[in-house]
């Protein structure tokens, strides 16, 4: 239940009111003072429960902002995407787990997250067929999709006309690689949007909502015409821009002097509330950020109790005494691509995690990446090598791990950093030879822009590559399964 205490509202982030002096393209013949309430979520990372948040308590923490806001019909429900990836359940069941909460819940929209898209585009077709709500993303085309993705709606809210123009992340390609995301095109925001938004004009609403899967500030490592700052600034027909991905809370924050900006966190621990007043030909917005943790869980059938018991079953053969676990991911890919070497690189906060059961090892390895096999020349290996060491110089957060190969670290600082593994097995690199190599599929699409040499070889069709079966975490737990009694 709602505690309607004081420390209920030092939970309540930020708040802040603005009036939209009127400002407008038309003017409204209704004089009646109406309000409607947008509810937002996104990033919630199929998170189904969690101590700060978790979808169970989200429902019912929405359901009582929409009886206290006068009922569905004037409430409108956005969910600003990376719903199915991210736990444990999520990974087990392709993100079904979900679904069924998410359905409940009753959102109006849906806008797709570069996440939503990590078990492959048929997952995603298949996911999203079942939400019962609109898949709205106007920079977004999929193959072979039954449901259609519509780029903008707009709903009727208590008499007013609110228009809603989805965004799916633009950057999706620096992070995915291979045949399972064939049929995904994704464009940068501008692109699309004067066109959408002359569209939806046509039409007349009283109300303009930009949500998107996009961060308030976006790296430069990205290409142009994406930046929501940027776009307030030419677009000052929008009101409200419903923002995600970077897994801020931002209760509210003026763009462009007119544009309201929001963004409710991540794994449903809070929830965005935007209340839209209107008033004549007036506009006031006033936001705010609700945290979920105190409301009591809503009771569903799922299988989360199963998934529970699996995630904290015990893996056998592991001890964790003499090096992290985390050194035998490049081991386990070379061994099941039956490659020469593997590279691949690791968060260092996950570097040193204890292995016990099944939960840590996916905590380990999160995400549904594959190993790709690359041929190279010992030129082209010579250089990728350099490449990478550069990218994990630049990244202070990251270990590269390496195994069968010898590097010339001649000007090089050893550092923890990097990690050179089977030292007595090393290959040599000789320009004239060829080389098969072991990498992660994130890796092969750039790594969000950091390793362009890799992206580079990724599209280039001289370049011999396989995309192999083999999932990275699959392999880790093959790997260690098959080594009994291991010390490592
Ligand atoms: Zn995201």
């Amino acid at each position: 239940m709602l505690q309607t205490n004081k420390k209920f509202k030092l939970r309540i982030l930020f708040s802040f009111v603005l009036i939209a002096a009127g400002i407008y393209l038309f003017k409204s013949t209704d004089t009646r003072e109406r309000q409607v309430t947008v509810i937002q979520t996104s990033d919630i990372h199929s998170v189904v429960i969690g101590k700060k948040g978790g979808m169970l308590k989200l429902a019912a923490a929405v359901k009582k902002c929409i009886k206290e806001n006068g009922g569905y019909d004037k409430c409108l429900l956005v969910d600003c995407g990376d719903l199915f990836q991210g736990t444990f359940e999520g990974a087990e069941t392709k993100g079904q787990i979900t679904v069924p909460i998410f359905n409940k819940i009753q959102f109006d929209a849906f806008i797709p997250g570069n996440h939503d898209f990590d078990f492959g585009r048929k997952s995603f077709i298949k996911l999203t067929e079942q939400l019962n709500c609109d898949i709205i993303a106007a920079n977004l085309k999929v193959k072979n999709i039954c449901s259609k993705i519509i780029p903008w709606k707009i709903y009727k809210k208590n008499g007013k006309k609110i228009a809603v123009i989805g965004m799916t992340n633009p950057n999706i390609d620096y992070w995915l690689w291979g045949k399972r995301y064939k049929g995904i095109k994704v464009v940068p925001i501008e692109k699309v949007l004067r066109k959408t938004l002359t569209e939806v004009l046509d039409r007349k609403p009283d109300f303009i909502i930009l949500a998107a899967h996009q961060g308030l500030y976006q790296s430069k490592r990205y290409p142009k015409g994406s930046n929501l700052i940027n776009i307030a600034w030419k677009f000052p027909q929008i009101d409200l821009i419903l923002g995600a991905h970077s897994h801020k809370t931002i209760p509210g924050k003026l763009l462009a002097g007119r544009t309201v900006f929001v963004e409710p966190g991540a794994y449903a621990e809070y929830f965005s509330k935007i209340k839209i007043n209107f008033k004549n030909t007036k506009k006031r917005i006033s936001t705010r950020i609700v945290s979920t943790a105190a409301y009591k869980p809503i009771k569903m059938n799922n299988k989360i109790n199963v998934l529970e018991k699996l995630k904290n079953s015990k893996l056998e053969n592991i001890s964790n005494k003499d090096r992290p676990v985390c050194n035998l991911i490049p081991f386990a890919m070379k061994r099941y691509a039956k490659t020469q070497a593997a590279i691949c690189s690791i968060s260092k906060n996950r570097n040193k995690l204890r292995i016990k059961n099944y939960g840590d090892l996916f905590k380990l390895i999160p995400y549904e990446d594959k190993v790709i096999v690359i041929y190279l020349t010992g030129q082209e290996l010579k250089l990728l090598t350099k490449k990478y060491l550069e990218y994990i110089k630049n990244c202070k957060y990251k270990t590269l791990l390496i195994a069968g190969l010898q590097i010339d670290y001649k000007n090089l600082k050893k550092t923890d950093s990097i990690k050179l593994l089977s030292k007595n097995r090393k290959i040599f690199i000789r320009n004239d030879k060829v080389y098969s190599v072991a990498v992660n599929s994130f890796d092969m699409a750039g790594a969000g822009n950091r390793l362009e040499l890799l992206r580079k070889f990724g599209k280039d069709n001289s370049v011999k590559k396989i995309e192999t079966n083999i999932f990275i975490r699959k392999a880790l737990l093959k790997f260690i399964n098959i080594h009994k009694c291991m010390r490592f």
